[in-house]
């Protein structure tokens, strides 16, 4: 992408309604552009990365089993009458009225459809399991929406279903997605600690929230210091092992009855960037969800339910992985690869330079961001800071003279002088 013909408005300022690094950075490189209250345009730095995230958390479902699909944002008002959550919700769900007075409302979660779905299908357990998602919007009216797209009142949200002919079953499929929210945030650079949780309105026995440490968290957590090893990579621990560990959330922290010693209980403040619910019978239940069984009787079905915040998670990211000049993306999920910085646009090596080095590499499948606008050199190397992608390229007419160009390190800051062809053979890993 060449950046005199992309739309990346960067602002110069800190926006004053920004009170917390993520926010501030994510509206300073032009990723998101405010509507509303909690309401964002998602500007195309913004929209890569929150494709990106989506992708990675798609992947690791995929590859557990779990099938995608998508349900409307609008749902019929009736079958939460149904489950009971209608009354019971509140405010924070959005309530609308369409042209023939039926009641619809923006969905806050999907368990009311997605068992709807369920029960239109599914006769028998030798069906069962099944375990089903969606990537999608939700909308919660919430009293404070503020960190910008870390408590939205619109934010795209995963949200998983299972089904299962019996309780064990829940509870392996409730372990295996344990396990499948740790690889997915490993992926996104993240350590999350799974904490056990209240389980709210969603209902259900057992929960966990998975929480990534950040002074800027909105949650309280209590967890043993091994957490915070493994967090610095001097540990490392299967998420079997990690789930004897003590971690809690502020609700069922209880010091008196906390089974680690004082100098080993670490508190923090968290944000929430996934959790799981083992629900059991509560919307089969209100529901009548039934299968047949292998005795060929009726049995209820059993559920687990499991979310994740995906614009949350760039929020996140950004708060774990950053410094005073801006983003530093981890490679997995940065909204281009490489930043490609000519220096000199208009000099006849320079640009020479450039453009072969932009083809090869798009040739090759790296996605870079070619900066061929007019700008000063200290503008251009704040931007790039700013947005963070991993690797810079500067090329600059004394280098283009030699044939060498500057390759620099986001994260590490270390910068080297290389032949155009050793950088290529670097950044193409060969
Ligand atoms: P919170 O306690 O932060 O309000 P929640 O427990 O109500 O969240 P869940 O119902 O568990 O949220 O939703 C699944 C995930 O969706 C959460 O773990 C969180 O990452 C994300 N999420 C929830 N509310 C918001 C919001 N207002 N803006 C952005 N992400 C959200
Ligand atoms: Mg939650």
């Amino acid at each position: 992408m060449r950046l005199s013909q992309y739309f990346l408005p960067l602002l110069k300022e800190n926006p004053s309604e920004a009170q917390i690094v993520s926010h501030r950075f994510m509206l300073r490189s032009g990723m998101i552009r405010q509507q509303s209250a909690g309401l964002y345009t998602w500007l195309p730095l913004g929209q890569r990365v929150l494709s990106k995230v989506e992708n990675i958390v798609a992947d690791e479902l995929n590859k557990a089993g779990c099938i995608r699909v998508i349900m409307p944002t609008l749902q019929p008002a009736d079958l939460w009458k149904e489950s009971g959550r209608y009354d019971a919700y509140g405010k924070e769900m959005l309530r609308i009225t369409d042209r023939h007075e039926r009641d619809l409302l923006y969905s806050p979660t999907c368990e009311e459809m997605i068992v709807d779905n369920f029960r239109s299908f599914v006769r028998s357990y030798k069906s069962l399991p099944i375990n089903m998602y969606q990537i999608n919007w939700k909308f919660r009216d919430e009293i404070r929406p503020r960190f910008g797209v870390m408590r939205g009142r619109e934010f795209f949200m995963k949200d998983g279903y299972s089904f299962h002919a019996d309780i064990e079953d829940a509870k392996r499929e409730y372990n295996k997605m344990y396990d499948v929210y740790h690889k997915i945030f490993a992926r996104l650079g993240l350590t999350a600690i799974a904490v056990n949780a209240d389980s709210g309105p969603i209902g259900g026995a057992v929960s966990h929230e998975f929480q990534v440490i950040a002074e800027t968290g909105e949650s309280a957590l209590y967890y043993d210091a091994a957490f915070d090893d493994i967090r610095a990579g001097k540990l490392a621990m299967s998420s079997e092992e990690m789930r004897k560990l003590y971690a809690a959330a502020d609700e069922l922290h209880i010091p008196e009855k906390c089974p680690v010693p004082k100098e080993r209980l670490r508190e923090a403040r968290g944000i929430e960037v996934g959790q799981i619910f083992l629900l059991g019978r509560k919307y089969t239940d209100a529901m009548n969800v039934d299968v047949t069984g292998a005795d060929g009787q009726l049995q209820r079905v059993e559920m687990g339910t499991y979310g994740i915040g995906v614009s949350r998670l760039l929020g996140a990211i950004i708060e774990a992985s950053h410094d005073d000049n801006g983003i530093i993306w981890p490679e997995s999920v940065a909204p281009f690869d490489i930043g490609l910085i000519n220096l000199r646009v208009g000099d006849i090596k320079c640009d020479a330079i450039c453009e072969s080095l932009y083809n090869s590499l798009s040739e090759q499948g790296k996605e870079v961001l070619y900066d061929d606008t007019d700008e000063r050199a200290g503008g251009k190397f704040a931007s790039m800071d700013l947005i963070g992608l991993p690797w810079q390229i500067v090329v600059g007419p004394k280098g283009a003279e030699k044939g060498v160009v500057e390759l620099k390190n986001r994260k590490t800051s270390e910068k080297q002088e290389f032949t155009v062809d050793d950088c290529l053979k670097i950044l193409l890993g060969a």
